[in-house]
């Protein structure tokens, strides 16, 4: 199957679960060079999605991400902020005050706003990135007076789990957490994006309200982590 058969049939997939509600599928390209990303982006899909930020760089110089808009999903860092702000649309993996303060401080310094959702660590696991639960909404708070970022939503990788529906009690406590900080109507906050599923899950995220995907080997293949550039 080509990548442009698989879109389509992700695509099929999705608009079965949605039952009628828009997702936004987002091709999570890592390990991909930047033809086949580009080929992704040729077949549709609404935005790429990358981990690392060496990676969404040396691709981004090449093209690869042209015509769509572009995520950083991955585990974020300090040091690595003023690569990714003002670079990618929407920055899916924040979850501390420090970090907003930064990307805040650096779109300033660029002159724009910066997108971003909130990353949650809804099964509290301890070797995961995340806020927890409890900690979301004065997180929220602490962003709305910020002049350089905005908050558009959610994210979350609940626990590895041996099948989709182990993992809905996870995506609705998302769900949840979503409606009501939607509800509070926070300066600066928009809840519009409840980004959960990845290529294992989709269809049950959807069902509990994902309106935001993350999939990557459904379309591009199992990844090849022997590969010394993979990881
Ligand atoms: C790799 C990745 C995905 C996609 O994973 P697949 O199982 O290949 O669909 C989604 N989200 C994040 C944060 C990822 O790193």
């Amino acid at each position: 199957m080509s990548i442009a058969e698989n879109v389509a049939a992700v695509r099929e997939r999705i608009e079965r679960a949605a039952q009628g509600r828009r997702v936004l599928l987002i091709a999570a390209s890592k390990m991909n060079d930047a033809s086949r990303v580009r080929e992704a982006v040729a077949a549709g899909v609404d935005a790429c999605g990358e981990n690392r930020v060496q990676e969404l760089v040396e691709k981004n110089a090449a093209g690869a991400y042209t015509g769509a808009p572009l995520h950083f999903i991955g585990h974020l860092q300090k040091n690595k902020i003023k690569y990714l702000v003002g670079v990618a649309d929407l920055i899916e993996s924040v979850d501390s005050e420090e970090l907003l303060t930064l990307i805040d401080k650096r779109a300033g310094k660029l002159g724009v706003t910066q997108d971003v959702l909130l990353e949650v660590n809804i099964g509290r696991e301890e070797a995961k990135s995340g806020l927890a639960p409890e900690d979301v909404i004065k997180t929220v708070e602490f962003a709305a007076p910020l002049g350089h970022v905005r908050v558009r939503g959610l994210m979350a990788i609940p626990p590895v789990a041996a099948s989709p529906d182990d993992s809905r009690p996870y995506f609705a406590a998302m769900r949840e957490l979503f409606i009501d900080i939607g509800a509070k109507k926070y300066d600066n906050t928009s809840m519009d994006f409840l980004s959960m599923g990845m290529s294992g899950d989709f269809e049950a995220a959807i069902a509990e309200g994902a309106n935001m995907v993350r999939v990557g080997s459904a379309i591009f293949g199992a990844r090849d982590y022997s590969h010394p550039a993979g990881r």
